[in-house]
């Protein structure tokens, strides 16, 4: 069964729920509501198998990037089994014009997370996992030796599962990245979200260069890892904007590009500009591999960790024939 997801309506109990989550943007004026296309179309959620998923996870004490950022696509993965760990909270110091995760002072780090996503993974006989934060800015290394730790506790768990890590961009921590380096994800994923020009606005508290050098610098620490960037559109970029962005990231030697159709989570969320046609994201497929990314991911809603299992076997393959 498909329905139309409607995240946004005007219940007052959302709105309500709305200015708890995202207090910072409380004061900002109301956006406007764009009616979803007829290809924006998801998979009711209420299985057996999403309620098991459910239950596995709600019996760890652990969040998810699914439930937290409103993710269109939990009906599909969580039948499957498929979720993506939120550490360190499901509280972020950012606040991004275009997300649905709470914002505000996090509580302290819990030192047993690492091994209760592990336990998780193994309950949910995940083949391949991916691991995303929250933004820690007010931990000195930003987390990242907690990741490292959650990517070192699935690997001894679970040691057939290959590790996908989303991380924050970990700007001014110092050290940081080269922890989560040194553990040795399988693939290492930063998200640009959006072309430079639209940073002010849809990213501020991050840097594009930061960005993009971050994921260069994965690839000079250890080769061998495989990296991936997703990009949101409809939030206003041009279409070269895109382009160049394909550009930059082939640059930085990224393997991996994801984008999709940005959908806005609530009235004070950035407003969606236009949305993007099917057809054209089959363009920016077939663009972004003449350019060289190793795999491409691009559909309204593809998102990083949509189909991530998958994919990251079919990259796997890609470099083995290309080695021999
Ligand atoms: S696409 Fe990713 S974030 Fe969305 S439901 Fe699937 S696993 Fe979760």
């Amino acid at each position: 069964m498909t329905v139309l997801l409607d995240l946004l309506n005007d219940d007052p109990r959302k709105r309500e729920a709305a200015a708890v989550r995202h207090p910072e943007k409380a004061h900002r004026p109301d956006t406007p509501l764009a009616r979803k296309p007829e290809w924006i179309r998801v998979k009711a959620p209420g299985s057996a198998a999403w309620r098991e998923t459910g239950a596995i996870l709600r019996g760890g004490g652990l969040s998810t990037v699914c439930q937290e950022a409103s993710c269109p696509n939990i009906g599909e993965c969580w039948e499957k089994k498929h979720a993506t760990f939120l550490v360190m909270g499901s509280v972020c110091t950012r606040a991004c014009a275009f997300c649905n995760v709470a914002t505000g002072l996090p509580s302290a780090l819990d030192p047993t997370e690492p091994e209760r996503v592990a336990e998780a993974t193994a309950k949910l006989g995940l083949s391949h996992v991916v691991v995303t934060s929250v933004d820690r800015d007010d931990l000195e290394d930003g987390g990242a030796g907690h990741i490292a730790q959650t990517i070192l506790a699935i690997r001894a768990a679970c040691p057939t599962t290959t590790i996908e890590v989303l991380t924050p961009d970990f700007l001014r921590k110092e050290g940081a990245l080269e922890k989560v380096v040194a553990a040795r994800p399988d693939v290492f994923n930063h998200n640009l979200e959006t072309v430079p020009s639209l940073y002010v606005t849809v990213r501020p508290g991050a840097r594009y260069f930061h960005s993009l050098r971050l994921l260069q610098r994965v690839k000079e620490l250890d080769p061998t890892i495989f990296t991936k960037s997703g990009l949101m559109v409809g939030l206003g970029e041009g279409r070269n904007e895109i382009l160049q962005v394909m550009d930059d990231l082939r640059v930085a030697d990224v393997d991996f590009l994801t984008i999709g159709q940005y959908l806005q989570p609530t009235r004070k969320h950035h407003e969606v500009v236009r949305f993007v046609t099917p057809q054209e994201f089959e363009a920016f497929t077939t663009i972004a591999y003449a350019k060289g990314f190793s795999m491409v991911s691009a559909s309204p809603l593809t998102r990083s960790s949509h189909h991530a299992g998958a994919d990251f076997e079919r990259l796997r393959e890609k470099r083995l024939a290309a080695s021999r």
